[in-house]
């Protein structure tokens, strides 16, 4: 790599990747940033200084490393195959999206021709902890590759689980979120049940974060996205859903049987279908609602 710090090509500067991208340059890093939304990347760069540019061949060209902050393996694959020509020799592209583990394989195969290092370091923890440069990753790839990569990613998390080889991190987070998507769904039914019987939702919650029933969706979501009717976490449905079909295909491939996991992408899926798109993820518990026909009401005041 040229220089003293990497110049870093950054593709897809939505919710995640704009303030992933600001941990970059905070950490002094040169940022150039591409999006498909016309002006975004512009945006972008006048309120950070950073450098814009118009397609993502103009910012692979110039860069040492490239990440892609898309929202699933179709866009990436699209911006790398019609990007191929502008990559170069010695460069490390790190995808960081939560892509299909199979695609990423692909794409690796067609970028190392070219002498291009391919790893895969999908991110858990939000717009929240993007911002703070304090995500979890889970990363894939070879040892020399991922060591490349590290003090990249560490501008940007706290924590990095290296869990295989290239496309192993997407595995992991496509069932990550399986869990997190499941787990957030019987927490909203229990709420539902509890309302019907008489509790109330917010003090269910308060029990549940000190009892055995505790998980990230009652700690961070219940309160703050649902019973306040907020529904704005910054993570779409239609992005859980993609996630959910990940996890269920990895079942389908490695042949194993997983009915409460194909039955959370089918409710995912009925979730899209009745809401429609462009929803946030916490809003699944909607689709909860209009099945048990209540809506959950906190009875005592929400922080
Ligand atoms: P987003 O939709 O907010 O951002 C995606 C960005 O990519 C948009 O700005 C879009 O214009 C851009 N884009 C789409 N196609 C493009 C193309 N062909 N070329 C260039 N830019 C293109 O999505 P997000 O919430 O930032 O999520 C990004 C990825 O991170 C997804 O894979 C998602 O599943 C994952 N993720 C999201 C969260 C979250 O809380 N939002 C948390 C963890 C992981």
């Amino acid at each position: 790599m040229s220089g003293e710090r990497p110049r870093i090509a950054f593709i897809g500067l939505g919710r995640m990747g704009e303030p992933m991208a600001e941990c970059l340059l905070r950490a002094g890093y040169h940022v150039t940033g591409q999006d498909a939304v016309p002006g975004r990347a512009a945006a972008f760069a006048v309120r950070t200084g950073a450098e814009a540019v118009a397609t993502p061949a103009d910012a692979i060209a110039a860069a040492d490393a490239i990440i892609t902050m898309l929202p699933s393996s179709k866009e990436v694959a699209q911006v790398i195959e019609q990007s191929l020509h502008a990559f170069q020799d010695g460069q490390l592209l790190l995808e960081m999206s939560s892509g299909a583990p199979a695609t990423t394989r692909h794409l690796g195969t067609l970028v190392s021709p070219r002498g291009v290092a391919m790893i895969d370091a999908p991110v858990s923890g939000g717009v929240s902890r993007a911002k703070d440069g304090t995500l979890a990753i889970m990363a894939g790839g070879e040892d020399q590759d991922l060591d490349r990569a590290t003090p990249i990613l560490q501008a940007m998390s706290t924590t990095i689980h290296r869990v295989g080889g290239l496309g192993a991190g997407q595995a992991m987070k496509a069932l990550n979120n399986m869990v997190s998507a499941a787990g957030f769904l019987a927490g909203i039914e229990a709420l539902l049940i509890g309302q019907r019987f008489g509790l109330d939702p917010a003090r269910m919650v308060d029990v549940l974060n000190a009892s055995t029933g505790m998980t990230n969706s009652s700690q961070k979501k219940f309160k703050q996205f649902v019973l306040s009717r907020r529904f704005d976490s910054g993570f779409g449905l239609d992005l859980m859903l993609k996630d959910l079909g990940i996890a269920v295909d990895l079942a389908r491939q490695t042949e194993t049987a997983v009915p409460l996991s194909s039955h959370t992408r089918e409710l995912a899926a009925a979730a899209v279908a009745q809401l429609g798109h462009g929803r946030d993820h916490t809003e699944f518990a909607r689709l909860s609602e209009l099945l048990a026909g209540t809506e959950l009401k906190a009875r005592e005041n929400l922080p």
